[in-house]
């Protein structure tokens, strides 16, 4: 029997605004516990939220991007539950209606094929504080610096059918949310985190299995772990007679399995009921029309523009648009060098992105910039270098030796053109092996080689190897 994995994500953006949702208490990251939280924080009585503008205008920016429709007017409610680190005893949330609906973003697959991931809604709503229970003791602590931090919630259809496709996901909202400048997307810091809900069911089945939700996965490696898990998991629990039943899970990324952590909850435990201190959330037409205006150009378009202007094949084109700042990093060597597209995707691609993982950079911290590395392309495209040699000396650049041309200066390994030159080392190959000579005049093609390699071997790889090749031809004709 083939089963079928059904994932629906929601996924929490930290917003990028200064203050919280409903306070004027910083959100900044790092700072001494509780050195951030204000009376409404706090929960203290006869205090009053006030919602921030900012968080709504990067809500609606974000459903303007997806193609969503942005709720004229929404509302916020309480989410009642008891946890230490939620003092009011509530999280103030959007509910019954969010202020984004029906919207939907393009995955790429492996196979090159795209496919539509509907997005139900995106909400408002705000973070609560952590419990630290490092701190040593025997005790824990509250820090209630995150309590109100803006967050948009991001919930999708159940319309992914893979890890894979999940994680194809997950990046395209991490990519979407940078782009728009409203989510840093710092994972490691918890800015941009899911919860993975998880069912399987007989392919051709219409109707969806029991869903398990694996809570607050912060990379996407785990999430395609965790996932890959829990079907296995789900699989054959079923076909040993049992159940999958509704809860919450957590995954433990050291044991690489997925635990259960309460049973799940359903909406109407939570008693939601409109906030009584906020008035709806209205929207006017016209603050979304300015927030239209604002909009970039958005990571699919310029993948279309990358492949209509610089004739990159569509793999490459969402590679390199990935992010914001590695496509404007592209378009700069692009400019610099004058086109060859192809030739500066390679190597953004290739070298750059190499160097920049191995020393866990990201392409704005680059020691090498987009005119350095133009300044390399420029010397292999004039022939000065080959592009064996301008790996080696990107990696000079990349340690700090400079622009290209010093490099090459320094090293000596400008290129020789110069046939008179290559005439002569042509010579001393041919009187040192005179046996493979008179093979290879004998009908021995394969020796052609062999002669290249020792004639570049003997210029430590700097002959120009077009050249090479031609006068090779001409002089072991005889
Ligand atoms: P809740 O808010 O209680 O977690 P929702 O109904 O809002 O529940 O759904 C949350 C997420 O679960 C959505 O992303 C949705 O697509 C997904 N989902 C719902 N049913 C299933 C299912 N059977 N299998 C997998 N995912 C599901
Ligand atoms: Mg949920």
């Amino acid at each position: 029997m083939e089963w079928e994995t059904v994932i629906g994500l929601e996924i929490h953006a930290q917003l990028l605004t200064k203050s919280k949702i409903f306070s004027g208490a910083s959100t900044a990251f790092g700072a001494d516990p509780n050195t951030q939280a204000c009376l409404v924080d706090l929960g203290y009585p006869g205090v009053l939220p006030v919602l921030n503008k900012e968080a709504v205008r990067m809500a609606v920016k974000f459903g303007l991007a997806i193609g969503a429709s942005i709720a004229p007017r929404s509302v916020f409610a309480r989410k009642n539950y008891f946890y230490p680190d939620l003092p009011k005893g509530y999280q103030i949330s959007q509910y019954e209606l969010p202020v984004v609906s029906k919207g939907s973003v393009e995955i790429e697959l492996e196979n090159g094929e795209s496919r539509s991931i509907g997005i139900t809604r995106a909400h408002l709503e705000e973070d609560a504080g952590k419990s630290l229970h490092e701190s040593g003791g025997g005790v824990s602590g509250i820090d209630l610096n995150r309590a109100g931090t803006p967050l948009l919630e991001i919930v999708s259809e159940p319309d992914m059918r893979s890890a894979r496709e999940a994680v194809a996901y997950m990046k395209k909202i991490h990519s979407l949310v940078r782009y728009l400048e409203i989510c840093d997307g710092n994972m490691q810091e918890g800015s941009f985190r899911c919860d993975a809900n998880v069912s399987v069911r007989h392919k051709g089945e219409q109707k969806f299995g029991t869903r398990s939700e694996l809570k607050n996965i912060n990379s996407f490696h785990f999430v395609e772990k965790a996932i890959l898990y829990e079907v296995q998991r789900q699989i054959e629990l079923i076909e040993s007679g049992g159940k999958v039943v509704q809860e919450t899970r957590l995954f433990d990324s050291r044991k690489n399995e997925t635990r259960s952590m309460r049973s799940k909850e359903e909406a109407n435990d939570y008693r939601y009921f409109p906030d009584p201190d906020l008035l709806p959330l209205e929207i006017a037409e016209n603050f979304i029309t300015e927030i239209r205006k604002t909009l970039p150009e958005l990571p699919d378009e310029k993948k279309q523009r990358f492949i209509r202007d610089y004739g990159l094949s569509g793999y490459d084109a969402a590679l390199l648009t990935a992010s914001r700042e590695l496509a404007d990093y592209y378009e700069a060597v692009v400019n610099a060098v004058g086109g060859e597209a192809k030739l500066c995707a390679n190597w953004v691609m290739g070298e750059l992105s190499a160097a920049l993982n191995q020393d866990s950079k990201d392409v704005t911290q680059s020691p090498v910039n987009a005119v350095m590395l133009a300044g390399l392309l420029k010397r292999i495209l004039d022939n000065t270098i080959s592009g064996k040699l301008a790996k080696e000396v990107f990696l000079a650049m990349w340690s700090g030796g400079g622009e290209a041309d010093a490099v090459i200066e320094k090293k000596g390994l400008k290129q020789i053109t110069d046939s008179s030159a290559i005439e002569k080392v042509i010579d001393t190959i041919m009187a040192a092996n005179p046996q493979q000579l008179s093979d290879y005049r004998a009908g021995k093609d394969k020796l052609f080689a062999f002669f290249v390699g020792q004639v570049m071997k003997a210029t430590q790889g700097k002959a120009n190897p077009q050249q090479v090749n031609e006068q090779l031809k001409r002089k072991l004709a005889g």
